[in-house]
């Protein structure tokens, strides 16, 4: 029997979902002459009455209200039980039908399933191409990196054979100095030795000096007594008073006459330079 029942557009054969599973498939007539599941007409008139508890109360004993098809007033207690006859072929359409139904709907959730997937598909491919340019920036990048990596690493070689370089040549250079500052210390204790050497030659010279100053002040008044005594005798000096035959008076005693030897032959004062 492939008539739909209006209420929950299933096939009037067909277990509605609202029925519970120990109960069996009931259709029935209202007045109006439409057919529908029982259990499905039931539920309409409640849902139409639910508003108040006395309209229940009313629904319960005149079960009254109006058909969905044609909106005639009509009254559940006045519905009649239809017992279609068997149509084997008729069940065999409807199942048929039915599964044709759940076929077509499955196939519009594939369907739609499948444009999900599509657009996810396209997302991914726009994600893909996005993320190959982006390695394609950071492989460059990374060869860039590299090329600036090897660069330092051959100035710092370069720089390292450079500091190796500068540090030989300072160590050549620190050890000449060394050798040097010990020819200089030795040159420099040589001259201190010539230096004190030449100090001492230089005290004797001065001391030598002094000596000849002296002897040559000593001349000087020796010249000057005889000078003194030579004038004497040119100009008749007379004798001194004494014994006959005495020695020659020197130019000491000549000079001095009176004083007495002993100051003549003192030390005479250093004439001054
Ligand atoms: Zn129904
Ligand atoms: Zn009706």
């Amino acid at each position: 029997m492939a008539t739909l029942c209006s209420i929950c557009q299933d096939y009037l054969t067909e277990r509605p979902q609202a029925l519970r599973a120990e109960e069996d498939v009931i259709m029935c007539a209202l007045t109006c002459g439409h057919l529908f599941h029982r259990v499905c007409v039931s539920q309409w008139f409640n849902r139409a009455l639910r508003w108040s508890w006395w309209a229940n109360l009313i629904f319960y004993f005149i079960r009254d209200g109006i058909c969905p098809c044609c909106k005639k007033n009509v009254s559940l207690n006045n519905a009649l039980r239809v017992y279609p006859t068997g149509d084997e072929e008729g069940d065999r359409m409807v199942r048929q039908d039915r599964d044709l139904k759940k076929v077509t709907e499955e196939n519009l959730r594939l369907h739609a399933q499948q444009e999900e997937l599509r657009q996810q598909l396209q997302r991914a491919r726009s994600t893909l191409e996005e993320e190959v340019v982006a390695h394609d920036i950071l492989k460059m990048e990374y060869g860039q990196a590299a090329s600036r990596c090897e660069t330092m690493q051959n100035e710092l070689q370069d720089g390292k054979d450079m500091k190796l370089a500068i540090e030989n040549s300072y160590k050549s250079a620190l050890e000449k100095s060394e050798g040097e500052k010990t020819d200089a210390l030795q040159r420099l204790t040589e001259m201190e030795t010539q230096h004190d050497d030449t100090l001492g030659q230089v005290q004797q010279l001065k001391k030598m000096v002094e000596k000849l100053q002296l002897q040559d002040a000593r001349r000087r008044q020796e010249n000057q007594y005889l000078q003194a005594s030579l004038f004497s005798k040119d100009a008749g000096m007379e004798k001194l008073p004494g014994k006959q035959g005495a020695s020659k008076p020197t130019a000491g005693r000549l000079l001095m006459n009176g004083r007495g030897l002993s100051e003549i032959d003192a030390e005479p004062e250093l004439v001054a330079f």
